[in-house]
């Protein structure tokens, strides 16, 4: 599922057909980590296209729920994971 077709209830499926979601990576919305987005090739090229500030600021609900579930964008992760 794209985070972002999720949160806007599109149905990626139909946009996007059986293509694989990619893996994007957002640097600027938590300090000292890293926030992991699942994005269907629209917004995976809209996200390259805008960059991280304007694509959030389009995608007010994904800035949102980014604030409100850090934990969900950051499974798996943990900050001095590379012993710095
Ligand atoms: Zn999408």
């Amino acid at each position: 599922m794209c985070d972002v077709c999720n949160l806007d209830n599109e149905n990626w499926k139909f946009k996007c057909g059986d293509r694989p979601l990619e893996g994007a990576k957002l640097y600027c919305v938590y300090v000292g980590k890293v926030a992991k987005l699942n994005l269907c090739r629209i917004h995976s090229i809209e996200l390259f296209a805008l960059g991280e500030i304007r694509f959030l600021r389009k995608y007010m609900k994904l800035a949102v729920d980014l604030n409100g579930n850090k934990k969900k964008y950051t499974f798996g992760q943990s900050s001095g994971d590379f012993g710095f």
